[in-house]
């Protein structure tokens, strides 16, 4: 039977660290500060903003929500991530997504500082993670699924890496992060248009699933011994749960566990590890925000 990886557990002693860093930083006057803009009134994104707002208090930050009508304007929200920008109290800017239908997100993720965008949607964070630079910001849930390799202490060096899907916010980002130098991890990378996938999934040492399709692997389809990282999170309707549904994995756990030799179950994997990762973003953001203006003063002290 697979050991199961509890990412509640890990996303716990993440945020106590985190929590420890934003002590350090209040200490030196610096409060680490988040913003959310939230378009709109679509349930689900409400209820992410709500627990991203109060997972930044239990961490000792600041939180903002900015909450603006569907049929804002464009200019209006353009006006709100430049004020957001030039708000030296606030570190880090997330546009929750998805938008309504009449704005197309791109011009507005492109809007915010790179310096400020912990969720690494700007190209030039984009750019800096696809070449391994320190000092972009790198989406929170694959940032997340490397912690749980790391801390679980699952062997990447030389090992197969299989990523099913091919989304901006998890799967490619996620490519770039297993091949670069250090997790030196020889990566394959399968979505809708590959004809057969199981080919694929069975020579993973790692195999990650991020479509959202309930079932779609099976253990015909896992090597024996391999870390099954299950990214999917989809609503299915359980007359047996209080509010009528239940949240399920793009991995049918309970055949996948027999075979596998670890797994992140849904929910309690990457879930947890995602809110985490955005408050990790956003204290390095606060940091580096810090360093820079301390450099500054120095730099005018020296002239004056
Ligand atoms: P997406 O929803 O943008 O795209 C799905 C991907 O799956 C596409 O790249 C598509 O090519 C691929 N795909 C679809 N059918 C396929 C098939 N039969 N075989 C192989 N590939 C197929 O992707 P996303 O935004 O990464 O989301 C994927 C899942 O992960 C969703 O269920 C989403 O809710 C979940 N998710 C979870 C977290 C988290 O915090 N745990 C974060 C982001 C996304």
């Amino acid at each position: 039977m697979a050991r199961i990886i509890n990412g509640t557990e890990i996303s716990r002693t993440i945020r106590a660290e985190v929590a420890a860093e934003v002590a350090l930083l209040r200490a030196q006057g610096v409060v680490p500060g988040l913003a959310v803009v939230l378009v709109g009134n679509d349930p689900a994104s409400e209820v992410y903003v709500r627990s991203k707002a109060r997972a930044c208090r239990e961490a000792g930050m600041q939180d903002r929500t900015l909450k603006l009508p569907a049929e804002v304007a464009a200019e209006e929200l353009y006006g709100v991530i430049d004020g957001l920008n030039a708000d030296p109290e606030i570190h880090g800017i997330l546009l929750q997504l998805p938008l309504p239908p009449h704005l197309n997100p791109k011009p507005f993720l492109e809007r915010i500082n790179p310096a400020k965008d912990v969720d690494g949607f700007h190209p030039l964070n984009v750019g800096r993670a696809f070449i391994a630079d320190p000092r972009g910001f790198v989406p929170a849930t694959p940032a997340g699924i490397m912690e749980i390799l790391r801390r679980e202490e699952i062997p990447t060096r030389g090992r197969h890496a299989t990523i099913v899907g091919r989304s901006l916010i998890v799967s490619k980002p996620l490519m770039s992060l297993l091949m670069a130098p250090g997790p030196d991890a020889s990566v394959t990378l399968v979505h809708r248009h590959t004809p057969d996938i199981a080919p694929h999934t069975r020579m993973a040492d790692i195999l990650i699933v991020a479509v959202g399709k309930p079932g779609l692997i099976t253990a015909d389809m896992v090597k024996p011994g391999a870390t099954v990282i299950d990214v999917g999170i989809t609503r299915v309707p359980d007359p047996d749960a209080p509010s009528g549904y239940r949240v399920a994995g793009d991995v049918e756990f309970e055949g996948v566990s027999r075979v596998a030799g670890a797994i992140t179950p849904v929910p309690g994997g990457v879930g947890p590890m995602t809110i985490t990762m955005l408050l990790r973003n956003t204290v390095d953001a606060a940091r580096r925000a810090h360093a820079a203006e301390t450099r500054k003063r120095e730099r005018r002290a020296g002239r004056g």
